[in-house]
């Protein structure tokens, strides 16, 4: 992957990369689409980075699809696929991890101790056998695109972070790797966030502006679904990732629920229409 990547930067291409882990869904194709148009080669990663999952979490049976994610990915026009083993990324001896402070211990990090350093680690190797000049990444993830734009700016990498709208089902659910888990019963139940998402608008464009307000909302939102159990529903700052008390500057209404088994994410992203603006403008 080193060699092939080198190659195509001595010959001043545009080389994009887009990690994911498998089980490929629309969601990750909407970055490689963007990829495709901004990038050449463009690049995918598949690889169940292990050291991004708890001892408790579903890394054994995260769902594996490598056959038709390939075939996908070459439908799509990807030029290489990187799909390394464990044992080529953690070599025995392996010592060295990244780590954004601060920012990984909060929501998902309280969550899932030990997930964002999993993750800035990896894709901090990612980025240095490919060496991008863009790599792409999903805003369904939030707290992770935040982390990874901050480490890239915290390193100093050459690679242009570029964070890319969710991609929904018609009903509204995020699409994630993880909605296979769900039965019939639960994957019905799981409209629940997008949903609390809808409910927060609403009282947002309705002029609702204090943080603790809306949580009641989102609270009460959720609890109306039986097989939901809220782990966190925040309104954050966008920068920092910290509760705000009124919503004025770019915030997340960020939503982590478990259906079932099976824990979910979503957020909402709204900014002031304009600098100073009292509307917002939602983006889902
Ligand atoms: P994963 O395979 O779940 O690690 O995801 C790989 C990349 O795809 C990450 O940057 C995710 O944020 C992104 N992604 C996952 N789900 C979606 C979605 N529904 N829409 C857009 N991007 C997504």
């Amino acid at each position: 992957m080193k060699e092939q990547a080198r190659q195509a930067r001595a010959e001043s291409r545009i080389v994009g990369l887009v990690p994911t882990m498998g089980a490929l869904h629309r969601g990750h194709l909407s970055l490689i689409e963007r990829a495709r148009r901004e990038c050449s080669p463009v690049i995918a990663s598949i690889f169940v980075n292990p050291k991004q999952f708890g001892p408790n979490e579903d890394f054994s049976k995260y769902p594996r699809t490598f056959e038709s994610d390939s075939e996908k990915l070459e439908r799509a026009g990807v030029d290489f696929l990187f799909a390394p083993e464990a044992l080529e990324i953690y070599p025995g001896g392996f010592a060295t991890y990244v780590n954004v402070d601060g920012l990984s211990e909060k929501l998902e990090g309280r969550s899932r101790p030990g997930h964002f350093r999993g993750v800035t680690t990896v894709v901090m190797k990612l980025l240095q056998i490919v060496q991008p000049n863009f790599a792409y990444f999903g805003r369904k993830d939030a707290q992770q695109s935040r982390l990874i734009t901050q480490m890239a700016r915290d390193l100093n990498l050459d690679t242009e972070i570029v964070v890319c709208p969710p991609v929904r089902e018609p009903d509204g659910l995020a699409l994630s790797s993880r909605n296979v888990y769900l039965n019939a019963e639960e994957r019905q139940a799981a409209t629940v966030l997008y949903r609390a998402l809808n409910v927060a608008r609403n009282e947002l464009a309705a002029g609702v502006r204090d943080a603790l307000h809306l949580q009641t909302v989102l609270q009460r939102a959720l609890s109306a679904e039986r097989l939901a159990r809220m782990d966190y529903a925040e309104i954050v700052d966008a920068e920092t990732f910290e509760p705000v008390v009124r919503v004025k500057r770019p915030c997340f209404v960020l939503l982590a629920v478990f259906i079932g088994k099976t824990r979910l994410i979503d957020n909402l992203y709204l900014e002031p229409k304009s600098l100073d603006a009292e509307e917002l403008v939602f983006h889902f």
